[in-house]
């Protein structure tokens, strides 16, 4: 079996004792095994970096940036091959994962625009013969640890702009489908990145734990779960590095009585079942505001889901694949069972499906829960399954206290004809991303994204300008020549 090893100064290596499964979740089989960095890994890794850095970061921007526009080249070319991968290891459909692929290289798009980005701000004449500027500087060697649900999207929020901004890399994605993470990484030495600059070290707990506790690490960017992403932010912090961790989600979509009923009903069903409910950003509450909405969007999410088809990655006309894991799978059955003992209508149950031809995978169909209240256990956590509840209240002002009691503040948004619900839900939601009809409203490269609550540790959003602010520390320069024949006297006044 393939033991799926790391990429470390340019080179492919596995010295590691430890190792474990990679499955396949549609089949439920383990496909491959994937190597566990030890500590001297980790830091063959780290030191790798460190020796790259002082020629990288000395590389002009648009230099750097060339290297992006080959990598977009070779990531465009190489589209199939990566969404086998990932439909391979973390089981979703392809056209799902080409849309994954295609926000990754977006934010790579982003990165190429490294000279513009990294121009600094200049004013002249502040004072007499007096002029003042501020500079970007890399950081250094930065770490970047990402989530299973991502594997291309998440580790291109990250590695483009830190890596453009004049920084050497170190990535440690998800055990759980480290392949197309790997393949992509190597894509950037294709491309005419030097050895050093981009390393990826797989791994668990202790990769991680040795990338927060060195000092020559300064700063790190998590994506992943809450408990986990404060974890890592703690021990990050404490240890003097930068750090950026993305958390878990429950995101809220309120249905006002006006919204257009089948294209809200349409919208949710991508929202809440795509990727079997495995993003961040899926919308796994509806709050009804009415019955009347209620029973009408009910129905027509109920009709839609007749049509809904799941199965493996490499059948086009799937809606959406297995969950990742069999813990994971009896997880999500576990919330829907809790939900029915506490009292709430299970509307559509998706529990073991069958599925022709892959009776063994970690598969949950479409669910769909009703009459679910604020104090139900599956309403507080986060499923990450293909689970949409539905929450009855008689007031937008219930259906917006709901939202802003909730631990979570990843996503949020309102369906609705009324610019004036739309523009009060805006300025009032406690959320970091919001969608006016717009379900998952993630935000295109150029913007950045970040939950508030505890959906985000830290002050900088992922990407766009947060991105750069992220990878860089500034210097301000305050400048004066004297015009030559002028005396200056002596001032002790803070001027
Ligand atoms: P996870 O927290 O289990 O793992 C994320 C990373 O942390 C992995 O690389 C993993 O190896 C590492 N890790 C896990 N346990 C650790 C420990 N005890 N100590 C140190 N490192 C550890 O998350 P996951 O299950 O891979 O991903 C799903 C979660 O990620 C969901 O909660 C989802 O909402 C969240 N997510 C958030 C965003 C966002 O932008 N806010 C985006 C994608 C996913």
């Amino acid at each position: 079996m393939t033991t799926i090893g790391h990429l470390i100064n340019g080179e492919m290596m596995n010295n590691d004792t430890r190792s474990q499964a990679v499955f396949n979740p549609a089949t439920g089989e383990a496909t491959k095994k994937v190597a566990l960095a030890s500590k001297q890994t980790v830091e063959q890794a780290i030191v790798a970096a460190e020796d790259a850095f002082p020629e990288w970061s000395k590389t002009p921007p648009l230099k750097r940036a060339r290297v992006m526009f080959r990598f977009k080249e070779l990531l465009e070319q190489n589209t199939d091959k990566i969404c086998q991968l990932i439909g391979q290891e973390h089981g979703k459909i392809s056209h799902d994962a080409a849309g994954e692929l295609q926000r990754g290289i977006e934010n790579v798009e982003y990165a190429c625009g490294a000279p513009e980005l990294l121009k600094g701000e200049h004013s002249k004449n502040v004072g007499p013969n007096i002029d003042c500027w501020s500079e970007f500087h890399p950081l250094g060697v930065v770490a970047g640890i990402t989530p299973f649900n991502f594997p291309a999207m998440v580790p291109m929020w990250m590695f483009p702009l830190a890596i453009v901004c004049g920084n050497t890399f170190i990535l440690k994605p998800s055990e759980r489908d480290p392949s197309s993470t790997l393949f992509i990484a190597q894509l950037l030495k294709e491309a005419g990145l030097p050895d050093g600059v981009m390393n990826v070290v797989n791994g668990d707990k202790e990769a991680v734990d040795t990338l927060l506790n060195d000092k020559r690490v300064k700063a790190v960017s998590f994506v992943g779960s809450t408990p986990i992403a404060e974890y890592i932010y703690t021990t990050a912090t404490a240890n003097g590095k930068r750090c950026q961790a993305l958390g878990g989600a429950k995101n809220h979509a309120i249905i006002m009585p006006d919204a257009d009923m089948d294209n809200t009903a349409n919208q949710l069903l991508g929202a809440a079942f795509g990727s079997a409910g495995e993003r961040c950003m899926a919308l796994s509450v509806a709050v009804a505001v009415g019955d009347e909405a209620a029973d009408a969007l009910i129905e027509k999410v109920t009709e839609g889901m007749k049509r809904l088809s799941i199965g493996e990655y490499s059948t086009a006309s799937n809606d959406f694949g297995p969950v990742i894991s069999a813990a994971h799978c009896d997880k999500v059955n576990g919330f829907i069972e809790s939900a029915q003992q506490e009292g709430a209508t299970i509307v559509v149950d998706g529990r073991n499906p069958v599925v022709d031809g892959f009776e063994t995978g970690f598969f949950v169909g479409a669910t769909l829960i009703d009459h679910v209240t604020q104090d139900m256990l599956s309403y507080q956590a986060e499923i990450f399954g293909p689970v949409l509840q539905v929450v009855r209240v008689k007031t937008m002002q219930e259906a917006m206290q709901l939202i802003n009691d909730h631990e979570y503040g990843n996503g949020t948004c309102i369906f609705t004809r009324d610019g004036e619900a739309a523009r009060y839900f805006t300025d009032n939601i406690e959320a970091g991303m919001v969608g006016i009809n717009v379900p998952l409203p993630v935000p295109v490269a150029s913007h950045s994204f970040g939950g508030w609550k505890r959906s985000l540790f830290g002050d900088l959003h992922a990407y766009g300008p947060d991105g750069v602010r992220f990878y860089t520390k500034r210097k301000s320069v305050t400048q004066r020549w004297p015009s030559s024949g002028i005396r200056e006297g002596v001032s002790f006044a803070f001027l």
